[in-house]
């Protein structure tokens, strides 16, 4: 399958990237993540490592180089673009990758959160004399973080796609029905309106079960009249949606059930109104976390109020209280999944993403967060 709008787009990202080789302080920068070399190169297989090069480098080397197995050599050659010299390798490779220096110098960037340790140690031994390592965590993952237009339209119909799914299932009611079968209903859902797999498991979790946020679907029925927490996305042409409702199975749900969801709903509606270019993640985790705070539950809602979603269902940037203070972006997508969580009694949080524009938003999600009753 020749993916010639994805390998187009790699092409000019690895261009990006290499022109920031510079201002990171190496000369070359080693891609071990799967995701990070699709993300540069459109390949989809599961074995291959990517080596950029930066203008010294590339002086001396020519193409940046991608190498895999031969498994995969057809593969490659059609979804890899030609400003990389693919290898396939017959051994390992990051030895394979070591061995492409040869006859040159300088510094090897690599990620830290990619690389493990024993693979670093091995790394170093093999490059050649006059190569050292340094480590240039989430070059690609920053660059990953600010989205083409044509990645916004796969995360949209990612998320078109899983509403549709949801609503589809809701329109057989939640009362009665197991949390699995609810989640199993919805993935099977999700998978025949094309989306390649859910974009991870989907959580549904009724009454009291709701008050832990990564609740599992049990094997029990929903009663009446309780808060029913959804969370589920689809993975679609490579890219990952992400949504959170919480719905009653009744009118006689408790007048607790009913304050912490219009409490849940306020710091949704604030914090995702405050998402825009120029702000950090910070500082929009802040001003939702101050309706809840306000409301005395500050410790009920333990987790950040976003993040950010892409080809993986978490990546940058974070929004939470530990984020960065590097202000958002046009081009991010993010999450904004305030919830407060009762022990013993209930969970609510409600979830929306969103794509963050200049001085505009759009927000994905299209599912009512009023209050619903689905019986
Ligand atoms: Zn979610
Ligand atoms: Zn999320």
């Amino acid at each position: 399958m020749r993916i010639d709008a994805a390998a187009s787009e790699g092409r000019s990202r690895a261009e990006r990237l290499a022109q920031e080789l510079g201002g990171l302080e190496v000369d070359a920068l080693l891609v071990e993540s799967l995701v990070d070399v699709r993300y540069l190169t459109g390949f989809t297989g599961s074995h291959g490592l990517a080596l950029l090069l930066g203008e010294s480098a590339r002086a001396k080397l020519a193409r940046h180089r991608f190498l895999t197995d031969f498994r995969y050599a057809t593969q490659s050659a059609e979804q890899v673009p030609d400003s990389f010299e693919r290898e396939i390798v017959s051994g390992d490779l990051l030895e394979a990758a070591a061995a492409v220096l040869e006859g040159t110098s300088g510094r090897l960037g690599f990620d830290e959160a990619h690389l493990t340790v024993k693979a670093h140690r091995r790394l170093a031994e093999l490059l050649p004399a006059g190569w050292e390592l340094l480590a240039c965590n989430g070059a690609v993952e920053r660059l990953r973080a600010v989205k083409e237009p044509g990645e916004i339209a796969r995360i949209r119909a990612a998320s078109q796609l899983a509403d549709e799914a949801l609503a589809g299932v809701l329109e057989g009611g939640l009362a009665g029905r197991t949390e699995r079968e609810v989640a199993i209903e919805l993935e099977l859902a999700m998978r025949r309106l094309g989306a390649e797999a859910p974009s991870f498991p989907s959580i549904v979790a009724a009454g009291a079960h709701g008050a832990l946020p990564h609740a599992e679907p049990r094997d029990r029925a929903i009663s009446r009249d309780v808060l029913v927490t959804i969370d589920w996305g689809a993975l679609h042409e490579g890219y990952c949606s992400d949504c959170t409702r919480t719905y009653a199975t009744g009118e006689g749900i408790s007048q607790l059930a009913r304050a912490t969801y219009a409490l849940v709903l306020d710091a949704q509606q604030q914090g995702l109104a405050a998402v825009r270019a120029g702000r950090s993640g910070r500082e929009i985790d802040a001003v939702a976390r101050e309706v809840i705070e306000r409301a005395g539950e500050g410790e009920h809602f333990g987790h950040g109020l976003g993040h950010g979603v892409g080809m993986e269902i978490h990546e940058g940037p974070r929004l939470s209280r530990t984020a960065s203070e590097e202000p958002l972006r046009a081009g991010n997508v993010v999450t904004v999944e305030p919830g407060v969580y009762l022990p013993g009694r209930l969970g609510v949080r409600i979830e929306d993403l969103v794509v963050v524009g200049e001085d505009s938003q759009e927000v994905l999600t299209s599912l009512s967060k009023a209050l619903t009753v689905i019986s």
